[in-house]
């Protein structure tokens, strides 16, 4: 069961998709504004799993609207848009939208892309939490430790050491961290990823200069090791 963020502002349209969602089994949130749609993922965003967003609002535009949700959240988004045009649709999904549905669509077609997205959404399979050397990453829990101690990590620190843990070993590019840890791929985070490693870096008790876990590989990107199996040379 998944909660379905709605941002619709025509009544009767936001009432029948609502209907057909909930007849799908999911929960819906319902709101006809932006403004509303960004209180919701600003207040409950690990909550919702994902957006279905009118292009058309009477607050914002679209893009806006989208560019703000993706500011907030790597949740999924699908349009929900009458205006059919091709360069519209091509920028909505280079600003982060998953997939489009055109107005007007059958409540088949909406709960069926709606499942489709989530489906390719959902995390993956639970593989037990990850242990290198003297730290472990849970990321059915989100907590990790280092030598048995929990490490107070933010939401974003987690989900980069997650996913570094997960490729132990392998180089990992800035933009590759930007797309995959924070969803943004067409800004340059370089600085905002460093100020995080450096960061995170301090709460494995370890700096840039005496590394540990975390390596920058000048001009490619960051890695995690194993200390425990780091050969002397390297
Ligand atoms: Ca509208």
């Amino acid at each position: 069961m998944a909660l379905v963020l709605l941002v619709e502002d025509d009544h009767a349209v936001r009432r029948a998709m609502t209907d057909a969602l909930r007849d799908a089994g999911h929960v819906v949130q319902p709101v006809g504004t932006a403004v509303d749609a960004l209180g919701v993922l600003t207040k409950d965003k690990d909550e919702v799993d994902l957006v279905v967003l009118d292009l058309g609002l009477p607050d914002f535009d679209g893009t806006e609207t989208l560019r703000m949700v993706r500011g907030l959240s790597p949740v999924p988004v699908i349009i929900a848009t009458a205006r059919t045009d091709e360069a519209t649709i091509v920028r909505m999904l280079h600003e982060g939208a998953d997939d489009y549905i055109t107005k007007p669509f059958s409540s088949q077609v909406l709960t069926a892309r709606v499942t489709a997205v989530l489906r390719r959404s959902a995390k993956e399979p639970a593989h037990g939490p990850l242990t290198i050397c003297d730290l472990v990453v849970d990321t059915d829990r989100r907590e990790a430790t280092l030598a048995g101690a929990p490490l107070p990590l933010t939401r974003r620190e987690f989900d980069l050491l997650a996913y570094l843990a997960a490729r132990c070993g392998k180089v990992v590019s800035k933009a590759e961290l930007a797309r995959e840890v924070w969803h943004q791929p067409r800004l340059n985070l370089d600085q905002t990823i460093d100020v995080h490693v450096s960061w995170l870096r301090r709460k494995l008790g370890e700096s840039a200069a005496e590394p540990r876990y975390l390596h920058t590989v000048r001009g490619v990107g960051i890695k995690l090791i194993d200390p425990c199996a780091a050969s002397f040379s390297a």
